[in-house]
């Protein structure tokens, strides 16, 4: 059996992002891993209970803490969804994440900056980083054939 892997619903052209704009992953490699049936889809922040469409979050470098455009803070939302794709992660015995870069939940190396200016800055979103914590090998869009070499290595 394949090793499955956790996905960013947003990749798969699910209806999940902060601005209702769907942005499928289209690469080789994701139809093979879907032909594998290998992937388990999560979107955190909607698991957290937040909607969409919704107010753009940040990360506050200094605090932590995760705050809407308006100043809504948004971090209860976010740590539930981080926790419940660890849980998945644990039900499905998944050592490998996909996730999308630069989201404050899903950023595997690069998050924005916390000024809603655009900036970004080295760092990993709530989700990236509960998995990291609990030894989940977590990869972004930039990193495919990464993967799918670890995978072959794992397979073989
Ligand atoms: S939280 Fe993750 S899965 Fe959900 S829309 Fe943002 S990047 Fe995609």
């Amino acid at each position: 059996m394949f090793d499955k892997i956790l996905i960013s619903r947003c990749f798969l052209g699910d209806n999940v992002r902060y601005n209702s704009k769907v942005v499928t992953l289209a690469h080789p490699l994701i139809k093979l891993w879907l032909q594998q049936n290998r992937f388990i889809g999560i979107c955190p922040e909607i698991s957290g209970g937040l909607a969409v469409p919704r107010e753009p979050a940040e990360i506050q470098h200094n605090s932590n803490e995760i705050i809407t455009k308006s100043g809504i803070n948004v971090s209860a939302q976010f740590n539930l969804g981080a926790q419940q794709a660890l849980t998945l992660c644990q039900q499905h015995n998944i050592r490998f994440a996909l996730l999308k870069e630069s989201s404050p939940s899903c950023g595997s190396m690069i998050i924005y900056d916390g000024s809603f200016t655009n900036n970004k800055v080295v760092g990993q979103g709530v989700t990236s980083k509960l998995l990291t914590q609990h030894n989940i090998n977590v990869f972004s869009e930039n990193q495919l054939e990464t993967l799918a070499k670890l995978l072959d290595k794992v397979q073989s």
